[in-house]
């Protein structure tokens, strides 16, 4: 994945992580601080060495100033990234020692789920700090599983986007998903209902099948997808999906889906906008989970969080109209809309 070339890289504070006895080896990484503590998940994962693990980790941190500042979320951006042990591990011991580490930054750094980590593994991080979201949920208090959240958000910026691009409703119009995971499976619901057709791929084929019957879709080879016959392409899978090849074979005429980190070449960007393909910028699009955290952190209501994933439709709508009055990318503007709240928040503390 790329990281825009505009993009000012400041120096990244970081952390290393080590406990042998723990099997803990890792880094937490915080890009900034400037709204607040910095913000973002815990991934466990397999790296073949501890730098390709901390490139990510910086790579992911920067991510969420971005994000946490488009949702103007009272936090700034960081990341833990913990390689997975080879064979059998103690959960337990592993999440505990990492909360240790948490807390050693005094709440710096707040951590939440991520790729390969549970809501169960939050709850070991809880043993030793409380500067840990993703925990189980009380009723009508912020908390538990993201991707709701996060689908209803892709949903209302998709809808604001439609609009935007077709003048229209999403009734009608046919939406062409990557990936119907967590989020993709939620997001497709939810476009039923609102009415609009459904072309699916998923490389779990059982699952896609299952979607497909459940909601009346139609199912498309994974190769396939991009390319489909659709108005709206949804990156819901993996990232990386927006390449100058796929670019280039795409029918759809808007781009918006959950997926992080959806541009995955130099040229995808700029060819988007040759190609006069509306792209909603991820981390705008899909900032519903992390707006549910960080609620959680704070400990506010699930109506706190749902005024605020109902914002995500109008801001990108506001990006999409800015970009296409200067012929910009979306995703430029978005970087730009960001820094400009960071640096404000750096000229004004709260
Ligand atoms: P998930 O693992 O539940 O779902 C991902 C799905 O994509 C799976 O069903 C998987 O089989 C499928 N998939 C993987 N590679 C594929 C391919 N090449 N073609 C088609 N399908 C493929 O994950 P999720 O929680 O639904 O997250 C989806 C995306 O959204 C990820 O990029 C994630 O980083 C991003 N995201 C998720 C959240 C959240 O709240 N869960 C928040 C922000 C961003």
């Amino acid at each position: 994945m790329v990281t825009a070339a505009h993009r000012m890289m400041p120096p990244m504070e970081y952390v290393r992580l080590h406990d042998e006895a723990a099997r803990l080896d890792g880094v937490i990484a915080i890009h900034s601080t400037a709204r607040g503590p910095a913000a973002g998940g815990c991934r466990l994962w397999t790296y073949p060495d501890a730098s390709t693990a901390m490139a990510d980790a910086f790579r992911l941190a920067e991510g969420m100033s971005y994000k946490n500042a488009m949702a103007e979320l009272p936090f700034g951006g960081g990341k833990a990234v913990l390689r997975k042990p080879e064979g059998d591990f103690n959960r337990r011991a592993l999440f505990e020692a990492f909360g240790a580490a948490v807390e050693r930054l005094g709440g710096r750094y707040v951590t939440a789920e991520d790729v390969g980590t549970s809501v169960a593994d939050m709850e070991f991080v809880a043993n030793k700090t409380r500067h840990v979201a993703g925990r189980t949920s009380r009723p009508g208090f912020a908390g538990g599983d993201p991707s709701p959240w996060t689908a209803l958000g892709v949903f209302e910026a998709m809808k604001a986007a439609v609009k935007f691009r077709f003048g229209g409703s999403l009734s009608g119009v046919t939406v062409a998903v990557q990936g119907v995971g967590s989020v993709g499976g939620e997001l497709c619901r939810l476009l039923s209902e609102a009415g609009a057709k459904l072309v699916i791929a998923d490389i779990d084929a059982a699952r896609c099948e299952k979607l497909a019957a459940d909601i009346g879709a139609s199912v498309a080879p994974i190769n396939a997808i991009v390319q489909a016959d659709a108005d709206v392409f949804a990156p819901c899978a993996l990232g990386g999906a927006l390449t100058e090849t796929s670019v280039n074979a795409m029918k759809a005429r808007l781009v918006c889906g959950a997926a992080n980190n959806q541009l995955g070449d130099t040229r995808a960007a700029a060819l988007l906008v040759e190609r006069g393909i509306a792209y909603a910028p991820d981390y705008v699009v899909n900032a519903g989970g992390i707006i549910n955290v960080s609620a959680e952190y704070l400990g506010e209501t699930t109506q706190q969080v749902q005024e605020r994933v109902l914002q995500i439709g109008p801001r990108t709508e506001a990006i999409l109209r800015d970009a296409a009055l200067r012929k910009l990318s979306p995703a430029l503007v978005a970087d730009r809309m960001a820094e400009d709240l960071m640096r404000k928040a750096v000229a004004e503390p709260a």
